[in-house]
């Protein structure tokens, strides 16, 4: 990543001892040749040093037990001229040289902060794009992918633990946000792709009320947040489903509740046909125009939907869980407003 390039790369030992140093820590003042070899601790702020000692003793017991280690923090270096840095040190165990590769990061300059955090947002919200439209590709990279957008969070929970500008608070919340979202739509996205490859799967009989009982539990909270009662008319009525069944309730209720205004209901209930059940979800919220009435089933499609937030994904998962069903599902318009998700599968 381009905004990584003017960070000192380093590697030190088990014994603490620089073994490689990249060329532009001359910017503090030392030659490489006159770092490598030395104990890291010369290098660490009087005020520092306790912790950072503990924090390597620490370290080497983790690789003991585990193998493995990884770590951000914040800390203090000297500089040649003896003046210090506030430095961001992210720090990897290499398990298989036996050495932490570590990258610091000089955070003493704040404007410089406000415009490398500008930069690493704008770089998020491509990397956002870019998983939007490579998700067939997910499955695959999507560990990957997770383990970076981790130490990233990471990142901004350390530089918002300073006491930062406000203008610079706002960017970190912005990014904590964006990270939030990314977070959902690899997941998100992960489900749909392994959705997407399975043709069909075993169905074990399931009492729907109970189903949804369950689900309605989980969303209690987020329900109680804005007043809304939900009520399960559902009929304890068995029916044959794949466990994974319960995402489509999930979704449709938390779509419910998400596009409801406060203090309002929603309600589930369910109707035996022929052969078939059917599940409706219904709600008294913002509704849903005509012309989006098919197109928010496909991926990414979202309805301009000021502050609220999702990955534009759940309706695609509902889709492709029911088809694998042998179902359908649809929305029509509630009365005397929001919306009815109708959800069709056979018995
Ligand atoms: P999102 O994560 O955006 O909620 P979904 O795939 O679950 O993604 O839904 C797609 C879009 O369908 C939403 O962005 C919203 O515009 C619309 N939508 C879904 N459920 C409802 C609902 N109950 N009421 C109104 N609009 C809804």
């Amino acid at each position: 990543m381009e905004y990584l390039s003017d960070e000192v790369i380093f590697m030190v030992d088990k014994s603490g001892r620089f073994t490689y140093i990249s060329k532009n820590v001359e910017k503090y003042g030392y030659k490489p040749e006159e770092v490598i070899g030395k104990h890291f601790m010369e290098f660490i702020h009087e005020s520092e040093k306790e912790t950072m000692k503990n924090r390597f003793e620490k370290a080497l017991e983790l690789i003991k037990e585990y193998n493995y280690y990884e770590e951000i923090y914040k800390t203090r270096v000297i500089t040649k001229n003896g003046n210090s840095i506030n430095a961001l040190v992210h720090v990897y165990y290499l398990k298989d040289f036996g050495t932490f590769l570590c990258i610091l990061k000089d955070i003493t300059d704040k404007e410089n902060l406000i415009d490398k955090l500008r930069a690493l947002n704008r770089k998020m919200f491509l990397l956002k794009n870019i998983i939007r439209r490579n998700i067939v590709a997910l499955d695959i990279i999507s560990h990957d992918i997770l383990n970076q957008i981790f130490s990233l969070k990471n990142y901004v929970e350390i530089l918002k633990g300073y006491n930062l500008s406000p203008e610079i608070m706002n960017v970190l919340n912005r990014m904590e946000d964006c990270i939030e979202r990314i977070i959902e739509i690899v997941r998100d996205s992960i489900k749909l792709a392994k959705l997407q490859k399975i043709s069909d799967f075993k169905k074990i009989d399931m009492n729907l009320r109970k189903l949804v009982e369950t689900v309605i539990k989980s969303l209690e909270n987020k329900a109680k947040k804005k007043n809304i009662e939900i009520i399960n008319n559902v009929n304890e009525i068995v029916v044959k489903l794949n466990p994974i069944f319960i995402n489509v309730i999930e979704n449709l209720l938390d779509n419910a509740i998400k596009y409801s205004y406060e203090n309002s209901k929603v309600i589930i209930e369910s109707k035996e046909l022929d052969g078939k059940v059917r599940i409706y979800v219904k709600d008294f919220g913002i509704g849903i125009p005509d012309e989006y009435k098919e197109k928010i089933f496909k991926r990414f499609e979202r309805k301009s939907k000021e502050g609220i937030k999702g990955t534009g994904l759940g309706l695609a998962i509902v889709k492709r869980i029911v088809e694998l069903h042998g179902g359908r599902v649809w929305v029509e318009d509630n009365k005397p407003r929001g919306s009815v998700f109708i959800v069709e599968i056979p018995r």
